[in-house]
Order: structure tokens, then sequence, then C-alpha cells
């Protein structure tokens, strides 16, 4: 017997969650191991969201909610769509409810991707998109990023790299893993080329609302022309702290929700009814919380910041969005897997080697500073101690 069909061959399982295990193996040793691996927010979800829920549950909204996701649910992100992104949509058509981003991310490239098909990455990029697109067949393509841009794609680069076969471009911003955000003036100039070119565009915006910088968060969607060729991708894990709910959503042009809602409809049904209204609760509630959280990842990444700056071989880009900083690591003569090892094993601070997120991301690694002040200031001074040890030998 085969096992496992042949388009998962080139499919990777996880690497981060592969440090995770490796940090915790340690800890089981008694090691004392400080987390920065995960991308993951370490406040609890707000309590009005938690209270929506259970009143939602209380109630008995447990029956199956329509595949595309409780009306209401469509209608309050509609709204959302309009005052945040400047989006158009129509809830009864233009929006799925997914099991997180990550999910949505599924529906745009099976939806959408054939074998053969090229997809621009712009790296070093979340890993998903590359697995992703060899889950369909489809190829991925690097189109590399540099820390002397701070990691902003030249949109030159995603011309020079399209072809007969290019079908899709992926963007991410506020990005993961280096905490670059795109200007407008960069998506407006990625638009004429998707618009000239007749390509779809997959905006994974999870981060939005996790932004340092003044000028806030755009979305390609609200480009004239690009609405009916982009599929804009968003979730409540890092806004509202909302991870292990597994709630997000897919908005796009009806034509292109089509081939989506059939990937949803045969293979979740539709997403947990009573999680739904918390969704909204999110939506309509105070947000407050959001700037209670933005807030203090502002504070951490500034010490993260000036903390590895303070070493002497470490440069790094400033982070305007998400909650990653992207430290240059190749003075120490180390490959990021090799310098990652070493942090955690003497040091006992985890972090993820660049080389995960692409080949663009050697001599890289990725800190999430979604952790407490004190955490990374300790991180910061165990990190210094054993590379100072590494720079004397
Ligand atoms: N996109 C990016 C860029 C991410 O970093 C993540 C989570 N790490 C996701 C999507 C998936 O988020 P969700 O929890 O909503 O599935």
């Amino acid at each position: 017997m085969d096992i496992g069909a042949s388009r998962l061959a080139n499919v990777e399982l996880g690497q981060i969650r592969a440090v995770a295990e490796k940090a915790r193996n340690l800890e089981k040793q008694g090691k004392s191991v400080i987390h920065l691996e995960m991308g993951e927010p370490d406040f609890s979800t707000p309590k009005h969201i938690v209270q929506a829920t259970q009143q939602a549950l209380e109630r008995g909204e447990v029956h199956y909610a329509p595949t595309r996701g409780l009306l209401q649910l469509r209608e309050d992100i509609s709204r959302k769509l309009k005052d945040d992104n400047n989006i158009n949509s129509d809830p009864e058509t233009d929006i799925i409810v997914t099991a997180g981003a990550s999910q949505a991310l599924l529906l745009a490239f099976l939806g959408h991707c054939n074998p053969g098909d090229e997809v621009l990455i712009i790296e070093p990029a979340y890993i998903f998109y590359r697995q992703l697109a060899r889950m369909t067949g489809a190829v991925p393509i690097t189109i590399p990023t540099s820390q002397e841009n701070n990691w902003v794609v030249d949109p030159n680069e995603i011309e020079k790299a399209l072809t007969p076969h290019t079908k899709m471009i992926l963007i991410n911003s506020p990005n993961n893993p280096t905490g670059a955000v795109y200007p407008k003036e960069v998506q407006e100039r990625i638009a004429e080329i998707a618009i000239q070119h007749d390509l779809l565009v997959v905006s994974d915006e999870i981060y939005e609302k996790i932004i340092y910088q003044e000028k806030g968060h755009f979305s390609i969607a609200s480009i004239p022309g690009m609405e009916k060729r982009t599929i804009t991708i968003n979730g409540y894990s890092k806004a509202y702290a909302m991870t292990g709910w597994r709630l997000g959503y897919i908005v796009s042009s009806n034509d292109l929700m089509i081939p989506m809602l059939k990937v949803q409809q045969y293979s979740v049904t539709c997403i947990p009814t009573f999680t739904q209204f918390g969704a909204s609760e999110a939506i309509n509630g105070d947000q407050q919380c959001i700037n209670d959280m933005v807030d203090a990842y502002r504070r951490r990444r500034d010490i993260v910041h000036k903390g590895l700056l303070s070493i002497d071989e470490i440069t790094c880009a400033l982070p305007e969005g998400a909650f990653y900083a992207f430290p240059n690591i190749t003075k120490f003569g180390l490959t990021s897997k090799e310098f990652a090892e070493k942090v955690l094993n003497e040091a006992g601070v985890a972090l993820v080697p660049g080389s995960v997120f692409s080949d663009v991301g050697e001599g890289f690694v990725r800190l999430s500073f979604a952790a407490s002040e004190k955490a990374l200031m300790e991180a910061i001074e165990r990190m210094k101690i054993c590379l100072e040890n590494l720079v004397r030998k």
C-alpha cells in the first residue's frame, strides 16, 4: 500500500512546533526556557468576548450555522471592513467565516490554485504559504526582500518573476516574521502589476491591528479595480488574543468566493456556532482591549530592539508591526539553525531559525516579543552572556 497522497510528498511538517517541542524537552530535564518561538499573544481573550460566547452557549446556540457563517456576524464583519479597511463587501455572498486565518488560507489555495500555477511568495514568509502552494501542486516562487530595505518588497522583484504561469501574489503586511509594514505606494504598485497581468492577490492581514507606525494599516483590496481580484484574509487570533478559538474570515467578490465555498462546505460544513457570537462581540464591543495590548507590544518591541542592538555583532530592522524581531546574526559565523540551537541549549531562550521562513531568512532568527517585559529583558541578558562567550572563543 502506498501511504500518503503524492501531492503531499513535498509538504513539510511545521518546524516552529519542532523548536517548541525541543524547548519543552529541555524543560522536562529541569532547564529554564524563555519561550520566544511561538507567534502567540500571551494575553487572555478579553472578558466581554468570553461572556458573549458563554451566553450564546447557555441560550442553546449549538446547532449548525450557515456554511458561510452566521449572517449577523457576516454583517458585522462587512461593516468592520468598510470602516477599518475601506473594503466593500456584500455580507450575503462575499464573506466566509473560517477556522482561523489558517483555514482561510487553505480555502484560497484549494479554491484557486491548479497544478503548475506559480504563486509569488514574498520571503521570508509565513511558512503556510509555501506548503499550501505545494499541497495544491502549485509552484511557490520566491520574491526576496532584504534587511536594507526594512524587509519591504520591491515591486520590481515581483515584475521580474512574472511568467505566463503566474497565478497569484501573496502579501502579508504587517509581516511575519520580519515585522515589515508595506506602505500604501508599494501596495498600489503591486495592484498595478496584478491588474496589468490579470493576477490574483491574497492579502493576509491577520496583524492589521498590531501596528506601531503612525500611517496605520492599508488594505490592497481598497484600491479601485482590486476588489474583484483580491482575497483578503483576517482573523481574531492576534488582535483579540483568540488563538485557541480558531476564528477568522475570508472576503472577496462573489465569483471568487464560490470555489472557496465548495471547499468550506465539504470540509468543515460551518464554524462552531456559539463562538461566532464571541466574534461579533469582538467587533462590536469596546476596542480599548486592542489599544492596551498594542501599547504593551510597543513597549516590548522597544525593549527587545534596544536590547538586541546593545549586542555589538547584531543588527536589526525596527519592527513596524506584528510582534516579531528579525535580527541579523551573520557575524557569529553560525547558520541560523546552529545559532538558535546554541541559544536554546546554552541560554535557555527559544528562537526560530530564519531559514525556516525561506533561504532568504538564513543569517537571521525570529524572536517573538509576545512575552512579558521581564521575560524579554531576561532573555536579552541570557543571550548577551552566551554570545559574549561565543565571540571570545
Ligand atoms: N497568517 C500569519 C502571517 C500568521 O502569523 C498566522 C499565525 N501565526 C496565521 C496566518 C494564522 O492565524 P490563525 O490563528 O488565525 O489561524
